[in-house]
């Protein structure tokens, strides 16, 4: 279902005020990687809607981390701070499931919903997301080939749900000292193998926080339908991906460059 064979023209997914995938257009989506407090979501909101307007807030609750005694995310109380900073910045949201004990309470605050690289490979949890009305972003798992990566998007547009943005978050490769390695050979092939939008994730292919602004910037010229970036007004002190996190400074000097790049492309 996913390829232009079946359906030839782009699927646009359009969320209003001017959030739109699929026609063109770079949509950026930032936050920090967790959600942590109450002030930290607050401001990172504050800072990327009235400074760049930015209309899409990233940001998990229920984290999916590799070691079990590490912060796994603020689960409900997480969620109900996500529901205040789409109310008082009037942002979308996007925020991650981790399985399907938790997708209903997800649902009911995310104005799109992120499977990660780890769940990519829960097809109950895809054809559960495949009943929802809310765009899926679904994250390629960082060991999957591009059709298996495909054959999951399919597990959700079979399901019932046309709405998949497909997102290229690095695979992992033989080189520790980049986190993962961005895959825009895999993004530029997909735009020409599926009609689904792509988006980017600079922040977790590089890992490394000084140079994701570089690596964002590649992604941009790449001409993709949009970016998720992780900033985070402390990144010292991030419960999660600190090491990648942009600082405010550094989030506000790599925007009007992407916003160049991306008019530009
Ligand atoms: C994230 O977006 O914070 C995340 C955990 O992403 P991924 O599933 O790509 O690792
Ligand atoms: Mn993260």
């Amino acid at each position: 279902l996913c390829t232009r064979k079946f359906q030839p023209q782009d699927t646009v997914i359009d969320l209003g005020d001017g959030v739109i995938f699929g026609r063109g257009a770079t949509v950026m989506m930032a936050g920090p990687c967790a959600v942590e407090s109450e002030d930290q979501v607050m401001r990172t909101a504050e800072f990327l809607r009235s400074k760049f307007d930015i209309k899409v807030f990233r940001a998990g609750a229920f984290k999916p981390r590799t070691s079990p005694y590490t912060f796994q995310g603020l689960a409900d109380e997480g969620l109900n701070l996500l529901a205040k900073v789409r109310k008082e910045f009037g942002m979308k949201i996007i925020t991650e499931v981790k399985d399907t004990t938790h997708l209903a309470a997800v649902a009911d605050v995310a104005d799109i919903i992120q499977i990660g690289t780890k769940a990519m490979y829960n097809f109950s949890l895809l054809a559960m997301c495949g009943q929802l009305k809310q765009p899926i972003v679904l994250k390629r798992g960082f060991m999957t080939t591009i059709k298996e990566f495909l054959q999951a998007a399919d597990f959700i547009l079979s399901s019932g749900n046309s709405k998949v943005i497909l997102c290229e978050r690095g695979i992992r490769s033989f080189e520790p000292q980049t986190r993962f390695c961005l895959d825009v050979c895999s993004a530029a092939l997909i735009k020409e193998l599926s009609h689904l939008p792509i988006v980017l994730d600079p922040s977790h292919a590089m890992g490394i926080a000084a140079q994701v602004p570089l690596v964002a910037q590649s992604a941009a010229a790449l001409g993709v339908d949009g970016l998720l970036i992780e900033t985070h007004p402390d990144p010292a002190n991030a419960k999660s991906d600190k090491e990648q996190a942009l600082s405010f400074e550094e989030f506000g000097r790599i925007v009007p460059v992407l916003d160049k790049i991306c008019t530009a492309v």
